[in-house]
């Protein structure tokens, strides 16, 4: 089951009122909208303890969405629980795997040639474990969720950093790894730290140039790319209520760019019509009819300082449209500031692209807005200076604004229409037009902007702003053109001013219903062969980690101790590594390529040798080994390849200062023991030389000691006090081997 039937969506509903008494009476208190969908999804409602940014919260998701990239680890996961079939709606989409090059056709059928293998198994998989599965160019994942799947009061995970997306439609959205999707695949609860709630107060109006894509900038710019860390940013206020559901959707995606765990707006007259232009008709009547439980209680718009950790007021009245960047989406400025920073900063001039599109800004809202503009501009007859690169979000949008219009008016104006899929947003943007090293700036509507993010590049400076602001500036080829208040010569010596741009947010005749691309899973799923080439560089099925012997770890070596920042992506980076994403012994090359040694100062390196080969070595030997790191270990990105590689090699425990929250859980879920140092300044006994024994693991339960016994080549031993943050059924993961080890061992 791929589709959520609407009597289910009803049965959700019907449990609102119930549920919501309960808590209110729980917290003597009103709810606001993203407490009401939480508590809604409770495993265990009666028994979930509910302290924000403490508490571990135990959820019953609705759906679970994959992208290509992460997909291929997650159902290798899933493969490993023994499951059938999976247990919630699931979707898999193909857009990150596919480079930006040439336009889109050749360059769909350039990616089938490059990643067939890799777009075989995702689907024979999702054929066979009833999974649906969108092909290359049907779309990005979270423009095809939001027009499909998306839904008021529900919550999904999804492989992916901009799940939250879909909270423009009013659902929580959570961006997770891959095995937690295979987890709760398999019909597991999946496990969150309860998150603290922050709310944005949103007044006023938005008009003229100002559109949604400069109330996340705006937002972003207030909290910065770490103020939304850990909460779910709830957005309130009359200001919501004049912003369309995919310029919601905008907002909520990019909130991934401060942090948030996810980001959501509540139910509004906005949404019904949406429900209805994407052909969910019945679906916008019963929207309708709940609308009244599909918000906040009254009281928290009315006191929100009562209800939220922390609270934001933005009054669109006075917003103007934004740019960011570069290199971060936190450094803002009013577009009309851009020409003074241009000229203070060094910024290059000259806009060597523009692009527009991305799953953050592909609506047909946005098209038609950058529509209108570039409409005007070739009236006057005039043309894009810099290369305009459109790319849609889904088939549907892409089918839709070529029959009413807005795509023709776009390559008139000289845009080149992309791939409805990632491209240049993932750094998959095959660029002809600029050598490698050459400073430049690039201008796009996309939601992240970080050095090398784009064309792989640290020299280009690639600034963000709303797809009618970038669309009006490639027209001027210059960021120190403000379109709201500069001029432009036409060929024939007129002086052109643009007007503010004006677009429907929805087609009147609803978008272009488009199949196209979309494969159900299998009628009959026995019959579907999953198949990985044993040869293969791509892909490699997963074997499972072994259990836990019963025994403390003896003399285990050194192979890591790091020192200072080590991140995911010095445990396990991404770039040219993304490709081997499906073959868990071949990215594992990469491990700790990043890390400094301690001893020696060497980066990824021990005398010499690469730390995977030395862990190989080890493997090969049957010895398992131990890691030391410093403070904040793991932190970065959720890579779950950074906790696999190392249990893939042998590791058995990591023992740090302090450690990244997810990193941590992760090194849990692949069933490697996380230990901090009850005495930071233990770090310095840690020997090069040094065998290491972990014992109290038969006595290991929620808050046990452990000791952590250094004996150093002299003969001399250390006795060091370590703390775990194991909860019983992570202790169970432990013994299991892994998470998916022990799913796999429950019955179905
Ligand atoms: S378009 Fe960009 S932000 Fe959106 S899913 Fe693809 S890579 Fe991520």
């Amino acid at each position: 089951m791929v589709e959520i039937p609407n009597s289910a969506i009803r049965s959700l509903y019907q449990r609102f009122d119930a549920s919501n008494e309960t808590f209110r009476a729980r917290l003597k208190r009103p709810l606001t909208y993203a407490e009401k969908i939480l508590f809604l999804h409770f495993d265990d409602p009666l028994g979930q303890e509910l302290e924000r940014g403490k508490s571990s919260g135990l959820f019953r998701v609705d759906r679970v969405a994959m992208q290509d990239a992460t997909a291929q680890m997650a159902l290798l996961q899933f493969m490993q629980t023994g499951r059938a079939q999976v247990a919630v709606p699931s979707t898999v989409h193909c857009d990150h795997l596919i480079r930006a090059q040439a336009g889109a056709t050749v360059d769909l059928e350039r990616a089938q040639t490059e990643h067939g293998e890799v777009y075989r198994f995702l689907a024979d998989s999702a054929a066979k474990y009833g999974i649906g599965f969108w092909k290359p160019g049907a779309g990005i994942i979270h423009q095809v969720v939001l027009e499909n799947y998306a839904f008021p009061g529900g919550m999904m995970i999804g492989t992916d950093s901009h799940t939250p997306n879909a909270g423009g439609l009013g659902m929580i959205a959570i961006g997770v790894g891959g095995a937690d999707a295979a987890e709760a695949m398999a019909g597991v609860a999946w496990g969150v730290r309860m998150p603290t709630l922050l709310g944005v107060h949103l007044k006023g109006t938005l008009s003229g140039w100002t559109s949604a894509k400069d109330v996340i900038l705006k937002v972003a710019d207030l909290l910065t790319v770490k103020g939304g860390t850990g909460a779910i940013v709830e957005y309130f206020g009359p200001g919501t209520r004049c912003i369309s559901t995919t310029g919601k959707a905008t907002i909520t995606n990019m909130g991934a760019e401060i942090g948030a765990t996810t980001s959501l707006f509540p139910c509004d007259a906005r949404m019904p019509p949406y429900l209805r232009a994407t052909g969910r008709v019945e679906l916008a009547e019963l929207v309708e009819e709940y609308a009244d439980r599909l918000t906040a209680d009254p009281e928290v718009e009315a006191d929100p300082e009562r209800f939220f950790d922390r609270v934001i007021e933005i009054d669109l009245d006075a917003l103007e449209p934004h740019l960011v960047g570069p290199h971060t989406p936190d450094l803002a400025r009013p577009v009309s500031r851009m020409k003074k920073d241009v000229a203070e900063q060094g910024y290059p001039d000259e806009i060597s692209t523009a692009l527009i599109g991305s799953c953050t800004n592909s609506s047909y809202e946005d098209m038609g807005r950058a529509a209108h503009v570039a409409r005007q501009a070739t009236r006057a007859g005039l043309r894009v200076k810099t290369p305009l690169l459109v790319t849609p979000g889904s088939e549907s949008v892409h089918r839709t604004i070529r029959r009413d219009g807005q795509l023709e008016v776009l390559t008139d104006a000289g845009a080149l229409v992309l791939a409805n899929a990632c491209g240049p947003c993932i750094g998959q943007w095959k660029r002809d037009d600029m050598k490698p090293g050459t400073p430049n700036s690039i201008l796009t509507s996309y939601n992240r902007n970080f050095r090398r993010r784009n064309d792989g590049s640290a020299e280009t400076m690639a600034f963000i702003g709303s797809p009618e602001i970038v669309t009006a500036m490639a027209f001027a080829g210059r960021l120190s053109f403000d379109p709201l208040h500069d001029s432009l010569e036409t060929p024939d010596g007129n002086e052109f001013r643009f007007a503010p741009p004006e677009a429907a947010d929805l087609p009147a005749q609803g978008l272009v219903d488009s199949p196209v691309g979309y494969v159900a899973p299998a009628d009959d799923p026995g019959k579907v062969d999953i198949r990985v080439d044993p040869q293969s560089e791509r892909l490699q099925l997963l074997a499972p980690f072994l259990a836990w012997d019963g025994k403390d770890f003896e003399d285990l070596p050194v192979l890591l101790k790091a020192e200072g920042k080590c991140t995911t992506d010095h445990i396990s980076p991404a770039g040219p590594w993304l490709r081997y994403r499906g073959h868990l012994d071949r990215i594992s090359d990469n491990m700790f390529i990043g890390a400094i040694n301690a001893f020696s100062g060497e980066e990824g390196k021990s005398h010499g040798r690469a730390f995977h080969e030395v862990a190989r070595e080890h493997k090969a030997a049957g010895r398992r080994w131990v890691v030391f790191g410093d403070d904040n270990y793991g932190e970065g990105s959720s890579r779950e390849h950074a906790a696999m590689s190392p249990r893939f090699l042998g590791a058995a425990a990591v023992v740090t200062k302090s450690f990244a929250r997810i990193h941590e859980t992760n090194l849990k879920k692949q069933g490697v023991l996380p230990l901090t140092l009850k005495d930071p300044a233990d770090f310095d006994k840690v020997k090069e030389d040094d065998r290491v024994s972990v014992t109290g693991l038969t006595a290991l339960a929620p808050g046990s000691e452990i000791t952590v016994v250094l004996k150093h080549a002299d003969g001399s031993e250390e006795r060091v006090g370590c703390a775990h943050t194991l909860t019983d059924q992570q202790i169970e993961w432990f013994r299991a081997g892994s998470a998916l080890a022990w799913i796999g061992s429950q019955s179905v």
